[in-house]
């Protein structure tokens, strides 16, 4: 297609959120690109936010000169993609032999697309034989992955961005939407003005999000299951239990009962502020409740995933237009990397690796000499079995944890002493690739294609408008080319993503047959002209359903055919603070930047946001402290310290402070937050608790202080 001034525009997707906005990408002629949003795209209709609207300034020769990667390295020196892709085959095939399959394990990334992760979970599920890989969605949305399963067996987003165009009520919890998730923020307050939705925002901290919330809770953090268990329990007491409905459940007695076990004084809430809320809630029938990372990192957020879930299903609020429960995820592809099995406890197409008929299944179909039979380790074990020796060949890609992942400082050194580690990135200027025994160059967004699935289950296209920068490769092209040299020349000969996207799709039919909800065998006859040609859509696709919304009726996954309620009680943080560590540590994003900023930085436009780490402290606090505004404060927890510039903001509250997580040891090598948290996960969804770790705050006392400016 051509855009307005004749010039070729390639329809594709923004690379950031888990919104999954279309963009229309056309080359500016000096190896550039000019980035708008698609009209078109049922994500976004046109709009992108600042993050999205940058994208332009992120690519090109002139930007990535001297930061994208020109060429594999091994043991730091200049390689071929020969030399380098056959050192990784023969050191995972060596651990793998000498050590057993177990010893070997890939951490991988909701950057991913589609066919890259569905190579990267069938190389080592099927091949190597282990299920080590896991992927940083599991620091992202793994808890809603635990609580959708539990409720409805399977991981199933059952409504639609839509929902939030029709609904009466829109409550965000752990959600700072306007920051996080922008454009579907513009979709929100859109409701408000043409329907008059209100909006009600869960959050211990003030955001950008409560400028527009008719109420906002400022809740104990974590409190959220106490809020929810109160709610249900109002539920019944109103008489707004749905009986049609929840005669297609299971659990509602049981349900009830930890319900009203709970103290609802637990949320520090008033009661005319429960009162207030019960009352919104119930008495709007078209109710979409949001949720995000402040839900799901937690050490119970599988618990308040359920909690949210418990009440929309005692009111019968699922799957209907304009109400239900959303998750909304942080990634451009962690709902991908969801459908391929990219966890440790999945198997491709929603299967369950516990299941030994699922199992046999993939297994038949790739014709795997392996199959594991136990989920492998998640993202913490999986670093401290790293830092125990008991992982051998380690594959990085496409993200960062020597930074992003809790316990920071400890996985850095896990890394740094493993045996053997490959790092599959644009650019070797991370924490991470630093520490690489072979960094091998993949391409970035704009040099590859393949497909992406957003929050509301919708695929889209991600295409290649620009050369691979300096021959890098497709992840999908390296990973294969590894399973070939590991000897599995014919099951990993791919030559295009869309015989993966279609081998995806084809296995997806068998799981539909198998009772899953994840379906898109509709597509497995597409032709390559028919793939690179194929428009946003909503899964399943099969010859018997396309898109819509799961579970108003008739729809479940349990073995029993009902949906589950699932009885969840109130727990506190695991760290607990005190004299030594009086303050609760809260941790989030900024609006203009991305995860640990390896793109995001290279716009000083986004840069100019906030251009500092920093940390946010009540008055009273500072007050104690003796901190003035911008003082710098030493921050200390058991795991790791920082040094932070202070914001005295009573956004927070007091004994709560709050730090953004992006800055690095590139950026700013004292303010890696990640490196204050510590790996304390929920016992179902294995997410690590990264909002609720405890610290000590000092006045940091500088002999002497500087300024760089540099052009
Ligand atoms: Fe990209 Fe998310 Fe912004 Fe959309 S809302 S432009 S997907 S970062």
């Amino acid at each position: 297609m051509m855009d307005g001034s004749g010039l070729p525009t390639t329809r594709s997707t923004c690379p950031y959120c888990g919104v999954g906005c279309g963009v229309l990408l056309t080359p500016d002629g000096n190896g550039g690109l000019l980035v708008k949003g698609d009209p078109g795209h049922p994500a976004n209709f046109g709009k992108l936010c600042s993050k999205g609207s940058a994208l332009g300034e992120t690519v090109g020769e002139e930007v990535n000169r001297g930061y994208r990667l020109r060429t594999p390295l091994v043991d730091g020196k200049p390689a071929s993609w020969d030399d380098a892709l056959q050192t990784v085959a023969d050191k995972f095939r060596a651990a793998q032999q000498e050590y057993g399959p177990d010893a070997c394990a890939f951490y991988v990334s909701g950057q991913l697309l589609t066919e890259d992760y569905y190579v990267a979970n069938k190389l080592i599920k099927g091949f190597i034989g282990t299920a080590n890989i896991d992927t940083n969605s599991r620091l992202c949305m793994a808890s809603t992955v635990a609580g959708h399963k539990r409720a409805f067996g399977t991981d199933t987003v059952p409504g639609t961005y839509e929902d939030l165009d029709e609904a009466d009520l829109i409550v965000l919890v752990g959600s700072n939407l306007a920051w996080c998730h922008p454009v579907l923020f513009q979709r929100v307050l859109a409701a408000r003005e043409k329907r008059g939705a209100r909006i009600i925002v869960v959050d211990p901290r003030r955001t950008a999000s409560c400028d527009a919330a008719d109420l906002h809770l400022k809740l104990v953090l974590g409190s959220d299951v106490a809020l929810f268990n109160d709610l249900l329990a109002r539920i019944e007491d109103a008489g707004a239990v749905d009986a049609d409905y929840i005669a297609q459940t299971d659990g509602i007695a049981e349900a009830m009962a930890a319900a009203r076990e709970n103290n609802p004084t637990e949320t520090g809430l008033t009661s005319e502020e429960l009162d207030a809320f019960a009352a919104e809630w119930i008495g709007t029938e078209k109710v979409v409740t949001v949720f995000s990372q402040g839900v799901n990192q937690s050490t119970s957020g599988a618990d308040k995933v359920n909690a949210i879930l418990n009440c929309h299903l005692a009111t019968g609020r699922i799957g209907r237009p304009g109400l239900g429960p959303l998750s909304v995820t942080g990634q451009p592809n962690a709902m991908g990397g969801r459908e391929v099995g990219g966890l440790a406890n999945m198997l491709a197409c929603h299967l369950d690796l516990e299941n030994a008929d699922h199992r046999a299944a993939v297994k038949t179909f790739w014709d795997a000499p392996e199959m594991p039979e136990a989920a492998g380790l998640k993202a913490v074990d999986m670093f401290r079995a790293v830092g125990a020796g008991k992982i051998k060949a380690l594959w990085i890609i496409h993200t960062n944890p020597a930074v992003s992942m809790p316990e920071a400082d400890a996985v850095r050194e896990a890394i740094a002493g493993c045996d053997f580690v490959a790092v599959s990135d644009v650019t070797g200027r991370t924490d991470t690739a630093r520490l690489a025994d072979v960094l091998l160059p993949a391409a970035a967004w704009a040099e590859k294609d393949g497909t992406v699935t957003n929050s509301d289950r919708t695929i889209s296209r991600q295409r290649a408008v620009l050369p691979s920068f300096a021959g890098a490769r497709a992840d999908w092209d390296i990973l294969a080319e590894v399973g070939r040299r590991m000897g599995w020349k014919d099951v990993f000969n791919y030559q295009h993503p869309a015989e993966i996207f279609r081998e995806h799709a084809a296995l997806s039919g068998i799981a539909g047959q198998m009772g899953r909800d994840f379906d898109i065998s509709g597509l497995a006859e597409l032709s390559r002209d028919e793939y690179g040609a194929l428009k946003p859509l909503r899964w399943p696709v099969s010859a018997t359903r396309q898109g819509g919304r799961f579970f108003s009726e008739g729809d479940f996954f349990h073995a029993t055919g009902k949906v589950k309620l699932v009885p969840v009680r109130w727990r506190p943080p695991a760290a607990k603070t005190g004299p030594r560590y009086p303050f609760r540590f809260n941790t989030g994003c900024l609006r203009d930047q991305w995860h640990t900023m390896t793109r995001t930085a290279l716009s000083a436009r986004l840069s100019s946001h906030l251009a500092e780490p920093f940390l946010d402290i009540h008055p009273d606090d500072a007050r104690s402290l003796g901190l003035a505004p911008a003082d710098l404060v030493s921050v200390k927890s058991p795991q790791g310290s920082a040094i932070l510039r202070s914001r005295i903001t009573d956004d927070v509250t007091t004994g709560q402070v709050f730090a953004p997580m992006h800055w690095t040891g590139e950026t700013a090598p004292s303010a890696r937050i990640d490196a204050l948290v510590a790996g304390s996960v929920d016992p179902v969804s294995g997410q690590p608790e990264s909002k609720a770790a405890v610290v000590d705050v000092r006045k940091f006392e500088a002999a002497w202080y500087g300024f760089a400016v540099s052009l």
